[in-house]
């Protein structure tokens, strides 16, 4: 019998995601601003539920995509009593390992399964139904939790057991922040000597020195002063801490991602909540003195 699969958390990600699965399965949802769960129900022909239990009730594998591991613990609590046997808590959070192998234990005592498999690809990923997914977990609850990713994934790759998806997602995205941090300055730099950045870019993009920021984030976002806002810089600061946890448990050295946490902590404070994690390249041009473009 096919899946029942019950979605918490239609945030900017959440909500393409959400809309793949709905298309493939029979989909309940719940989220804290209820009136956005009523309006994806309306388009995506899904079920809302009243709270997180009773959505747990009511479904066989249960995604969670919300902003910290914090909150996917709190809703797995609030559920505490919904939880059956054989149930699979598939987290698509960019969240912790420490606190994912907490909650794995925990609902291993109810004969629950669980895997950290967040994603990758930003929400153009996943409007597209192409992420790429890395999971922690199990072998049989990675079986288990596959098809259900196929609904909005390109990319899927079993990294290891529980927390370790979660791992190299904080890994991944502390390149991409030392890759917009080291971008920034040196495009910068570049503008200030005359260089146009269409020009640098198009050097940079042919050369060792390209990345996903220089192929596309810049041009997209910054050379075009168009700064959309579809990944919160506040939640890429999170990463950070996540992934400086992750190599200073593992005693490796971390000036770098260290580095790169702190100018991201100084700009979250400057800059707020709501801003594009992107939009950190603001300050550089502002100490700068120039725009790059
Ligand atoms: P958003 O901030 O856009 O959405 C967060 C979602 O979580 C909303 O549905 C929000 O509900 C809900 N939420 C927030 N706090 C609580 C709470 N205390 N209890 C219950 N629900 C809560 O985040 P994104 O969708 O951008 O990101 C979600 C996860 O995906 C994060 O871990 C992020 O790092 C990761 N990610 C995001 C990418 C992106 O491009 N945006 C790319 C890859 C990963 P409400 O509607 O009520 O605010």
């Amino acid at each position: 019998m096919p899946e029942r699969v019950g979605f918490i958390g239609l945030g900017a990600i959440g909500w393409p995601i959400a809309k793949h699965v709905a298309g493939r399965f029979e989909t309940t949802v719940w989220n804290r601003t209820a009136a956005r769960a009523q309006e994806f129900a309306k388009a995506n022909k899904a079920k809302v539920a009243r709270s997180p239990g009773d959505l747990v009730k009511q479904v066989d594998v249960v995604i969670t995509c919300l902003p910290t591991s914090r909150e996917v613990w709190e809703v797995a609590d609030a559920a505490k009593d919904a939880w059956h046997a054989g149930q699979l808590l598939l987290d698509a959070t960019s969240g912790d390992p420490f606190t994912s192998r907490e909650l794995a234990k925990r609902l291993a005592g109810s004969q629950v399964g669980f895997v950290d498999a967040p994603v990758s690809g930003g929400v153009s990923g996943a409007e597209a139904g192409k992420l790429t997914v890395m999971v922690g977990g199990e072998d049989q609850w990675f079986a288990r939790a596959k098809p259900v990713i196929e609904a909005y994934a390109s990319k899927i790759v079993h990294v290891g057991p529980v927390g370790t998806g979660h791992a190299t997602k904080a890994v991944n995205n502390a390149l991409l922040a030392v890759n917009i941090l080291a971008a920034g300055e040196g495009l910068a730099a570049l503008v200030k000597m005359g260089v146009p950045a269409s020009k640098a870019l198009e050097v940079i993009n042919a050369s060792s020195g390209r990345s996903n920021v220089s192929e596309n984030l810049v041009p997209q976002r910054v050379v075009t002063r168009a700064w959309p806002r579809t990944f919160r810089l506040a939640l890429l600061h999170k990463d950070l801490d996540i992934a400086a946890d992750v190599l200073r448990d593992a005693e490796v050295p971390h000036e770098t991602i260290g580095l790169a946490w702190r100018l991201f902590s100084e700009a979250r404070k400057a800059l707020g909540e709501e801003v594009d994690h992107v939009e950190i390249i603001k300050l550089i041009e502002k100490q700068a003195g120039i725009e790059i473009k």
